[in-house]
């Protein structure tokens, strides 16, 4: 059984309560290791240890390309470990390692990205009402970042926060999510291992209510960066507010993906499966609920339901399998919950609707990639986050009844659009509220587009080159550029 350490001011050490919390493989349901139950003495020493380094270490009078010389060996470090680093996540999440193996190989573009950014950013020399005086602006690093994960992509979500904070001269304390709490552990030792002074990058390993709070309610934290659900989200914002601190959070979400019936059919019911069933549907942006436009309703939703009976569950290790177990036990419990609640509602069951077992699904939290018709947007199943394999269909008539229902939720994470109708595209692009909108596409992003929510889903943005903004604050410099006396009484 591997004991895990947090990862404070450059060392591995014991949580101060010197208890850990069991994690477990979803597909093997095998224990494989502890990790620490830090409290908020872990949460004090990791926030004073990023204090220090900000205030006072090497990395307080870093250069902007030495700072993005040490997130390069960093990126490509990630690369060079990035079948280790996959195997971790399956091993914490259950999603597929072709998906994780493709999304950590993404990481070292975030890093390069900001990289590059890091000595771009720049002050003004502004005009000024007084031709002896000079003003400027700095750019200045706001200090220490309480960064606070998912389970879904755990270290993905963290190089959005990291990226851009470090680029900018920012620390970092980093408080993984309880069920994937290895894989960022173990990019600590990468973060050493690129040369990053001790203190830069913190690790803290506990339960959200334990060391989430503690970090969320420390005073010299400058600014939180969450990725979690809306209950979390409020939370983080609640406390924030207390002590006047920023917040980015992005949240969850219930994204409609809109299908017209001039749409190329084919490719729309394949990005309809995709945009639900890829990852299981434990994505905050999943197409979720799915809106047919009505003449083509039945023959569409017959040919959704025949793609997802050939969705191929599995061990999340093995090339062939398209998803992989549900990540946690208490998300499993919900998931199914969720799904007697459709039913409970009226919802009518196209497919699946219950757990997923048999030959090669072994003890795993299995649950059948779920399809629900019938459904009216008013009801709890298409209003509320599932976070798991099951879809809702909805019917709509027209272009305003499809922004209608589509816009009628109080998420507003992503949308897709399949049509071929380009002026309906750009009308309806402008009147979706979310935070991305995808055009005969699902699931498209990347590092240089920016990422983030409408309404509930969110506040502020991760990703694209204007993001760095969010991790710095400006300085106002007036100098007087004379020796001449200036009355004490005079404006
Ligand atoms: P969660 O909110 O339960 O937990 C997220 C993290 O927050 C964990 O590290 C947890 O320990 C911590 N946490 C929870 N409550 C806290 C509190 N009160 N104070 C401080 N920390 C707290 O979310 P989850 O179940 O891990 O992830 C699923 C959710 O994340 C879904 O709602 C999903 O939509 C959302 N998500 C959003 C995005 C996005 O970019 N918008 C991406 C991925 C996941």
């Amino acid at each position: 059984m591997e004991v895990l350490e947090n990862y404070i001011d450059g060392r591995y050490v014991a949580p101060s309560t010197g208890t850990y919390i069991d994690t477990e493989n979803p597909f093997s349901g095998v224990v494989w290791g502890r990790i620490p139950r830090s409290s908020a003495i872990d949460v004090e020493a990791a926030v004073a240890a990023a204090s220090r380094a900000f205030r006072e270490g090497p990395w307080s009078t870093m250069t902007a390309p030495a700072r993005a010389a040490l997130m390069r060996r960093l990126a490509d470090l990630v690369l060079k470990n990035v079948d280790e680093l996959a195997a971790i996540e399956v091993r914490d999440n259950g999603k597929t390692y072709r998906e994780m193996k493709a999304q950590v190989g993404r990481i070292p573009e975030w890093y390069h990205f900001y990289a590059g950014l890091a000595d771009k950013i720049a002050g003004e020399v502004l005009p000024t009402d007084r031709s002896d005086h000079l003003s400027y602006t700095r750019r200045e690093p706001l200090g220490v970042i309480g960064m606070i994960t998912p389970w879904n992509s755990p270290l993905n979500l963290l190089a959005w926060k990291l990226a851009p904070a470090l680029a900018t001269g920012n620390t970092a304390v980093v408080k993984p999510s309880e069920f994937t709490t290895a894989s960022a552990l173990r990019f600590a030792a990468l973060v050493e291992e690129a040369g990053f002074p001790p203190g830069v990058v913190n690790v803290v390993s506990g339960l959200g209510s334990e060391a989430g709070k503690a970090l969320v309610e420390h005073p010299d934290v400058a600014k939180l960066a969450f990725t979690g659900g809306v209950d979390g989200g409020l939370a983080v914002y609640a406390a924030a507010a207390k002590r006047l601190r920023p917040v980015i959070l992005e949240l969850g979400g219930k994204s409609p993906n809109i299908v017209f019936a001039d749409a190329n059919l084919e490719n729309a019911a394949h990005g309809a499966v995709a945009a639900i069933f890829a990852s299981g549907g434990q994505s905050c942006i999943a197409g979720s609920r799915l809106l047919v436009e009505r003449s083509i309703h039945d023959a569409f939703v017959a040919r959704v339901v025949e793609l997802t009976r050939g969705i191929r569950l599995g061990d999340p290790m093995d090339p062939a399998t398209h998803i992989g177990p549900v990540a946690n036990r208490p998300q499993y419990d919900r998931i199914l919950q969720r799904i007697a609640m459709g039913k409970e509602e009226g919802a009518v069951l196209a497919c699946g609707g219950g757990p997923a077992t048999g030959p090669g699904l072994g003890e795993g939290l299995f649950i059948e990639p779920t399809i629900f018709v019938g459904v009216d947007n008013r009801m709890r199943i298409a209003q509320e986050e599932v976070f798991g394999p099951v879809l809702c269909v909805i019917p709509f008539d027209d272009e305003t009844d499809a922004l209608r229902i589509a816009n009628d939720i109080r998420f507003g994470l992503g949308a897709g659009l399949w049509t071929r109708d380009v002026n309906r595209v750009h009308r309806m692009a402008a009147r979706l509220q979310a935070g991305t909108v995808w055009v005969n596409t699902y699931r498209a992003s990347s590092n240089i587009t920016p990422f983030g929510g409408y309404k509930m889903s969110g506040l502020g943005r991760e990703g694209g080159a204007d993001m760095i903004h969010e991790y710095l604050q400006t300085k106002s410099v007036l100098l007087n550029l004379t020796d001449a006396y200036v009355s004490p009484f005079q404006a």
